[in-house]
């Protein structure tokens, strides 16, 4: 609101607030949805969604992700977000708890508790490299857990998760019977040579694995609101319900465009990968010269996660700087640059700012985070 403002008012404000791509939708899946008005595509679907669709979700989830669902394993919604609330919905009961990795994915604890579930929170820092230990998820699980929510590559740290520390998870996960709710969809968003891995592709888990994905990061279609599901009969079954009872099937136009996206060129996602990598490394190098900040390579997402702790109850102009919150102020009113504090993701003294803007834009950032660091640095 505070950066609307000062736009409003005639100020030059960057933001890097951005949680999704700033590319356009591929060419070919805007005709696909074109067509399917033309046709009078346009009318309910079946609930779970429409063949073609379903056909090649299938097909996506086998090749890339070593995934094998009966189509009818398969649920098509309206956006990544609500595939994962209808699962909780469908699995959460009053009183059991959902294991969540800190930093997370704003939306997590808030479905958690609007199902009457308890979220319950597990902290990484900068020096695991923001990723939980088995040990830490273990400590973490009694007789109430349901769940775990497991998000990689990750926002709001864009840590990345290698197959090794997946298959240490996944023994926690099969030695607790828990259900392991995998929030993929940055997927395809992986830098230099981290590899995305499937945790529902662990044999002796995938029974008790959700994998949750969509097209809104891979194929910057968030407007578009198509996310899905691959799980077992019973999950999918149950989420179904919930959905058929509260929104139905998504978009009829939109399932039409993301089946032309999944089975079309892949190409522009390999050039999205290519320029957000280019952003990553000219904000990293340009920040990895701020004297008294850390900055950790991300392997994935286009999100950077600084931990700001050193300039924590630094003093400008008569005010101490209490937090992450005060620091993104300062930022905000001083530099005129807009980000979002790491408290929203469970991480007080980070900040968060996302490179899914122009280079121009990436080019003023990294003078006005330099020029603030300064400030803060030696007071100002
Ligand atoms: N999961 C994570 C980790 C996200 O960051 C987001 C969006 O920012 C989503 C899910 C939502 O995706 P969708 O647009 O498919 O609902």
């Amino acid at each position: 609101m505070r950066a609307r403002q000062l736009r409003e008012q005639g100020a030059d404000v960057v933001s890097l607030t951005a949680g999704e791509p700033d590319f356009p939708t591929p060419m070919h899946v805007k005709m696909a949805a074109i067509r399917a008005i033309e046709e009078n595509f346009t009318h309910y679907t079946s609930n779970a969604g429409i063949p073609e669709l379903l056909k090649a979700i299938q097909q996506k989830f086998e090749k890339d992700n070593n995934l094998k669902f009966d189509t009818k394993q398969l649920l098509v919604s309206c956006g990544a977000k609500h595939s994962i609330y209808n699962v909780l919905q469908a699995i959460c009961n009053k009183g059991d708890e959902v294991v969540i990795a800190a930093p997370f994915w704003v939306s997590y604890p808030e479905m958690v508790r609007l199902v009457d579930a308890k979220p319950v929170i597990v902290s990484a820092d900068a020096e695991s490299r923001y990723k939980i230990t088995p040990q830490q998820l273990r400590k973490a699980i009694n007789q109430h857990t349901k769940a775990f929510i497991f998000n990689s590559p990750n926002n709001p740290t864009g840590a990345v998760y290698s197959q090794g520390e997946i298959e240490e998870l996944a023994e926690v996960i099969q030695e607790t019977g828990i259900f392991v709710i995998a929030d993929e969809i940055y997927e395809k968003l992986v830098y230099d040579k981290a590899k995305h891995f499937s945790i529902g592709s662990i044999k002796e888990i995938a029974e008790q694995v959700v994998t949750v994905n969509g097209v809104s990061k891979a194929y910057a279609m968030t407007g578009w609101r198509i996310g899905f599901l691959g799980a077992s009969k019973s999950i999918v079954d149950g989420a179904a319900k919930v959905q058929s009872q509260v929104t139905s099937n998504a978009s009829s136009i939109s399932q039409r465009a993301a089946t032309a996206a999944l089975c079309g060129p892949q190409q522009e996602i390999a050039d999205m990968v290519t320029e957000f990598q280019r952003r990553r490394d000219f904000i990293c190098d340009r920040l990895a010269k701020v004297p008294g900040l850390d900055v950790n390579r991300p392997q994935g997402a286009f999100y950077m996660f600084l931990p700001v702790k050193n300039f924590v109850n630094k003093r400008i102009k008569n005010t101490v700087m209490k937090d992450d919150m005060d620091i993104c102020r300062f930022f905000l009113d001083e530099e005129l640059l807009a980000m979002v504090p790491g408290g929203a993701f469970g991480a007080k003294d980070h900040i968060r700012l996302s490179y899914a803007c122009s280079m121009k834009d990436l080019e003023k950032s990294a003078k006005r985070l330099q020029s603030g660091f300064k400030k803060l640095q030696e007071g100002w």
